[in-house]
């Protein structure tokens, strides 16, 4: 996802809590007779992938475990986004090397976005894995296990130019029955050259929309409420013919999935804000089940930087765009953002201009980072990193505290009208609550009465912070 790459978000202390806390298989009944345990870091794109590792490995026999010491198979997947998060997955191999010690027949893998990286390092000169398998690799899995199983080290890290997974059903992981992730395509061709998806994930390509509509419609008939699109970049979604010709966009497909079902709500993420057409926006208007929330990373509202960071707009192209969302989809679109602070060269003009920005939209909520160098970027070869942390720190704070007061300014607004929410479970802080989200994605918490997850509750709001609304239930029940 564009929000989650090569830079480093500064996190709250609860957030930080949340995201460290990387993503384990949970126990299985009798699925199959060998374990297996994934730890998944990073983006919903990775979280969405072992999902399709665990189905895959279903198929060989495979049940998955969250007791690291039951399996015989333990695979890390990996994220590049962070600073540290190549030393996090040094020191996790290391401590599961030592503490599987003596344990026969454990192997361990790594995968995703860090394998082809580190494979000659972890396999050959730290020799702490059987096995590197990279993001288009993983229906190679069963043969790779086969190789470790015959006393071999085995590695896979070649990126496709076609695989998508389409026909392959996700085992959900850590679901909550109410919202799935869907992958709709895979790669980016757009060369932000701070970013590193280009060559972790590779090239740009798009899966079939039949086998999209048929994956949401099994969710819907399984009892989920939600589908996100997930991409990095959605807009650019294309299904072509045999001939070349394209035969479904990304305003067709969220129509598509839009008409399974009015009681299933359609997200989607990442936009590009190159790419986000009225098409999209008309169809978002048309189906009241297309939820009305785009996620639109600026990333700066300098011209010389987006220029720098080849995003291949303008702020005024990127406030067009903003002004189009107004015009169609009204004040009550929930409009969020990724920005990056202290990206190379940038100037305090330049980070006036962010925060300009900022002011003429305000952003609903935000993925704020400062710049962290990510290597083998064009940004990591072409630019000096040469803003100081104190600098960047400094500009990213100034960007939080305005995001904060726009948030509260855009949950004030909220305050006293009534929302259709989904619920999704009981409230992370107590059992007497339950949260869902609005069609505009803003958290919700009201009290728990005699509402269950999946339920659709119209909810007067009556208080808000920054970050969460708070309402009562009224007593019309939605379907
Ligand atoms: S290259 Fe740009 S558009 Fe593609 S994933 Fe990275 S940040 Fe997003």
């Amino acid at each position: 996802m564009e929000d989650l790459k090569g830079k480093m978000k500064e996190l709250s202390a609860e957030e930080k809590a949340d995201l460290d806390q990387a993503r384990i298989t949970a126990d299985e009944e009798t699925v199959g007779t060998k374990k297996l345990f994934i730890e998944s870091y990073g983006c919903a794109m990775n979280f969405a992938d072992s999902e399709v590792v665990t189905s895959i490995l279903r198929d060989e026999g495979y049940s998955t475990t969250s007791k690291e010491y039951e399996a015989s198979l333990i695979l890390l997947n990996t994220c590049s986004i962070r600073d540290n998060a190549e030393q996090k997955v040094r020191k996790r191999l290391a401590l599961i090397n030592a503490r599987n010690k003596g344990r026969k027949g454990v192997k361990v893998g790594v995968l995703g976005c860090m394998a082809e990286r580190l494979k000659t390092q972890l396999l050959e000169e730290e020799k702490i894995v059987d096995m590197v398998v990279g993001p288009d690799a993983y229906r190679d899995l069963p043969n790779l296990i086969k190789e470790v199983e015959g006393g071999q080290k085995a590695v896979n890290v070649f990126l496709s130019r076609e695989e998508t997974y389409a026909d392959i059903t996700p085992v959900r992981l850590g679901s909550n029955g109410v919202t799935a992730f869907v992958s709709i395509m895979r790669g980016c061709d757009n060369m932000c050259s701070f970013c590193v998806v280009p060559y972790t994930r590779g090239r740009e390509r798009s899966r079939s929309a039949s086998t999209i509509v048929a994956e949401a419609q099994d969710l819907f008939d399984k009892g989920y409420r939600e589908v996100t699109l997930l991409g990095q970049n959605v807009d650019s979604y294309k299904w072509k013919n045999e001939a070349g010709e394209i035969e479904t966009n990304f305003a067709q497909l969220l129509a598509l999935v839009a008409d399974i079902n009015p009681l299933l709500r359609v997200r989607f993420s990442t936009s590009h804000p190159k790419d986000i057409t009225d098409e999209v926006l008309h169809t978002i208007k048309k189906y009241e089940n297309v939820c009305n929330y785009i996620h639109l990373p600026a990333q700066s509202g300098s011209n010389r930087i987006l220029e720098l960071m080849n995003r291949t707009y303008t702020r005024e192209w990127y406030i067009n765009r903003i002004d189009k969302i107004r015009e169609i989809l009204g004040e009550d679109c929930g409009i969020s953002h990724d920005m990056i602070a202290g990206f190379c060269t940038e100037t305090e003009e330049d980070h006036q201009e962010t925060l300009s920005l900022m002011d003429y939209v305000k952003y609903d909520y935000g993925y704020m980072y400062y710049y962290s160098e990510r290597p083998g970027t064009p940004a990591a070869k072409k630019f000096e990193d040469d803003v100081t942390l104190e600098i960047k720190k400094k500009r990213l704070d100034d960007i939080i505290q305005k995001q904060r007061g726009h948030a509260l300014e855009r949950n004030n607004l909220s305050i006293g009208t009534i929302k259709k929410v989904l619920i999704e479970g009981v409230s992370k802080r107590s059992d007497d609550f339950l949260q869902g989200r609005t069609d505009d994605n803003k958290m919700v918490i009201i009290p728990k009465d005699k509402h269950k997850k999946g339920d659709y509750v119209q909810v007067k709001i009556t208080e808000c912070t920054s970050a969460t609304l708070k309402g009562i239930a009224l007593a019309e029940e939605l379907a």
